[in-house]
C-alpha cells in the first residue's frame, strides 16, 4: 500500500478551536486518497481470514478482556443487519476461569491453531492430567523463548455441567466440523436453560445411540452480545506500541474505537460514501503510538495506517472526547483532510470549509456536537500551538 507521511495533526475536536496547530498537509494529501481502497474495497464483507474459525475465538476473547469479562468465544452464529454483520459473542463473567496456562504446543500434539476440534481435545486432556478444569483455548500463541506456547483458560468445574447429548437432539453434526459443533452446543445449551455451550468434540455410540459430549455453562455465568464483525476484527488488526501505550490505555482506546464504529450505523452527518470509507479505514492494520507532543490530542497519517495519541492530554477529557478524537483521526486514515481552522472566521456549525469537512462532521456521529463544549474551551486553548 502506498504510504503517506503527511500527518494530519489533530488536536481532537476541541483543538480545532485553535486551528489544529500543527497540521502538516501537502497539496496532494488535500484530496481523499481513494487508492487505498483498491486493497480493501470499502463496504466489502469481512475478509476471508476473519471467517477462519480460530479467529472467532481469538477476537471474541480479546473483546471479552477489554470489557471486564474473564473470557469469551464466538458461538458461530452471525446475522447481517443494515449496520453490518454481527457475530454472536459469549462472554464469561469474572470468576468463571479457575486457571490460565501457557502450554507448549508440543504438549498439545503440535496441533495447529486452526484445528479447533483437536485443540479442544488436547487442551482438555492436558487439563484433566493436571486437574485444571474445563479447557477453553484462547487461540492465542506466543514464544516464551523455549518454544511456541498456546494460552488456555480452564473454567471452574462448578460453572459447567457435562452432558452426553444424543445426536437426534442436535442434528448429528460432524464432530470435526468446528462451526457446526459450536452452533449445536450453543443452540442445545440455550434451549435447555444454560447460558452457553461448548462441545468437547468427542462423540461415541452408547447403546446404539450416537452421543456428543457437551460442556454446558450454567445460567448466570455468561452474557450474550451481538458484536459487529468489524469491531471483533479490529481486535485482530489494530496494534499498539507497547512502550508508549499502557494496557489500560490500550483497552480504553479499543473501547472508544468500538463506540465510534457503533455510531457509524445511525450517524446522519456522513454520506454513504464517507461511511463506507470510514469502515474501510477500520479494516486496516492501524498501529497506535503514544505521544507527548505539546498541544495535540492525537494525530494520524492521512491515507495511512498510523495514529498517535497523547494519552496524558486526551484521556482526562473523557469518553466522548476520546471517541470524537478517534473517529476524527480515522477519517484521516480514510484519506480525508480539512484545512486549518481560521481563528475568528471558522465557527462550529457554520457549514464552512473547516467545520463542514468530513473529519469534523464525523465527530457529530458520537454525541451530536463537534466537541465544542464551552466549559472545556479554555483548557483547549491552553494547548494551542
Ligand atoms: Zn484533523
Amino acid at each position: 500500500m502506498m504510504k503517506r507521511f503527511s500527518l494530519g495533526v489533530c488536536v481532537s475536536a476541541s483543538m480545532m478551536l485553535l486551528g489544529c496547530g500543527g497540521e502538516l498537509l501537502d497539496a496532494e494529501a488535500q484530496q481523499p486518497e481513494l487508492e487505498v481502497l483498491s486493497e480493501k474495497p470499502a463496504g466489502a464483507a469481512a475478509s476471508v481470514t476473519e471467517t477462519a474459525s480460530d479467529f472467532r475465538f481469538r477476537t471474541a476473547n480479546r473483546y471479552a478482556g477489554i470489557h471486564g469479562y474473564a473470557a469469551g468465544f464466538g458461538n458461530f452464529h452471525e446475522a447481517s443487519y443494515a449496520g453490518g454483520v454481527v457475530r454472536g459473542t459469549m462472554l464469561l463473567k469474572p470468576g468463571t476461569v479457575a486457571n490460565y496456562r501457557e502450554v507448549y504446543r508440543s504438549q498439545l500434539g503440535n496441533t495447529a491453531l486452526s484445528n479447533i476440534p483437536e485443540l479442544f481435545r488436547r487442551a482438555q486432556d492436558y487439563g484433566n492430567l493436571h486437574g485444571l478444569g474445563i479447557a477453553l483455548p484462547t487461540f492465542e500463541q506466543g514464544n516464551n523463548g523455549s518454544g511456541v506456547v498456546y494460552s488456555i483458560n480452564f473454567l471452574h468445574p462448578s460453572v459447567v455441567e457435562f452432558r452426553d447429548v444424543p445426536g437426534w437432539a442436535i442434528g448429528y453434526p460432524n464432530v470435526n466440523d468446528a462451526a457446526a459443533m459450536m452452533r449445536a452446543a450453543n443452540d442445545y445449551a440455550t434451549a435447555n436453560g444454560f447460558s452457553a455451550g461448548l462441545p468437547t468434540f468427542h462423540s461415541a455410540v452408547y447403546s446404539g445411540t450416537q452421543v456428543y459430549g457437551m460442556h454446558l455453562i450454567r445460567p448466570g455465568y455468561a452474557d450474550f452480545r451481538d458484536v459487529l464483525a468489524d469491531v471483533l476484527g479490529m481486535h485482530d488488526r489494530f496494534s499498539s506500541d507497547a512502550p508508549t501505550v499502557s494496557a489500560a490505555n490500550w483497552a480504553r482506546t479499543l473501547r472508544r474505537h468500538e463506540a465510534a464504529q457503533d455510531s457509524i450505523q445511525t450517524c446522519t452527518h456522513l454520506t454513504n460514501l464517507e461511511k463506507s470509507l470510514l469502515r474501510g479505514a477500520y479494516r486496516k492494520n492501524v498501529h497506535h503510538t503514544g505521544t507527548t507532543e505539546a498541544g495535540i490530542n492525537a494525530r494520524a497519517e492521512v491515507g495511512g495506517d498510523d495514529v498517535w495519541v497523547n494519552f496524558g492530554v486526551l484521556f482526562p477529557q473523557g469518553d466522548i472526547e476520546i471517541a470524537q478524537t478517534l473517529i476524527h483521526e480515522m477519517m484521516h486514515i480514510a484519506g480525508y483532510t480539512h484545512p486549518d481552522r481560521r481563528a475568528g472566521i471558522d465557527h462550529p456549525y457554520d457549514g464552512g470549509p473547516y467545520y463542514n469537512s468530513a473529519p469534523l462532521r464525523a465527530e457529530l456521529c458520537i454525541a451530536g456536537y463537534q466537541s465544542i463544549h464551552s466549559t472545556r474551551e479554555p483548557s483547549r486553548e491552553q494547548h494551542s500551538h
